[in-house]
């Protein structure tokens, strides 16, 4: 059974360079300009006096904020991937978690759905949290 909700989305874009240790032609430094998109669920056919479900520019602002810290970046420096390697799957999951913290304190009422990181625009990851 499926409960009603509205899904909505925004993408935003980054370019930063990473390093996979241990696999092939990838443990070379290189770079990508990533694609990313939040999607969020908004559970229920309730909407605010404006009709929407929740503001795109929550969606937006929150996932450009996720991703600040990796534009122009060399991803295995930053924190969250000092100790594991910057894969696009790693990414999904620090962009999903950094949404969610944001989200609990802008739209409490909506969830991540899923997140999608293009590395390249034929390769992409979604990562869909319980
Ligand atoms: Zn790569």
């Amino acid at each position: 059974m499926t409960v009603p909700a509205f899904l909505l989305s925004a993408e935003a874009t980054f370019s930063a360079a990473h390093t996979l240790p241990g696999v092939e032609k990838c443990e070379r430094f290189h770079g990508h300009n990533w694609r990313v998109r939040l999607t969020v669920r908004a559970d229920g056919d309730g909407l605010d006096e404006t009709g929407m479900a929740v503001d795109f520019r929550l969606i937006e602002d929150a996932l450009r904020e996720a991703v600040a810290d990796f534009d122009h970046a060399h991803l295995n420096e930053l924190a969250p991937f000092r100790e594991y390697a910057p894969s696009a799957e790693r990414l999904a999951l620090v962009v999903c978690s950094r949404c969610t913290e944001r989200l609990a304190q802008v739209a409490p009422h909506t969830h991540v759905d899923a997140v999608e990181i293009w590395e390249t625009p034929q390769y992409r990851v979604i990562y869909r949290p319980a």
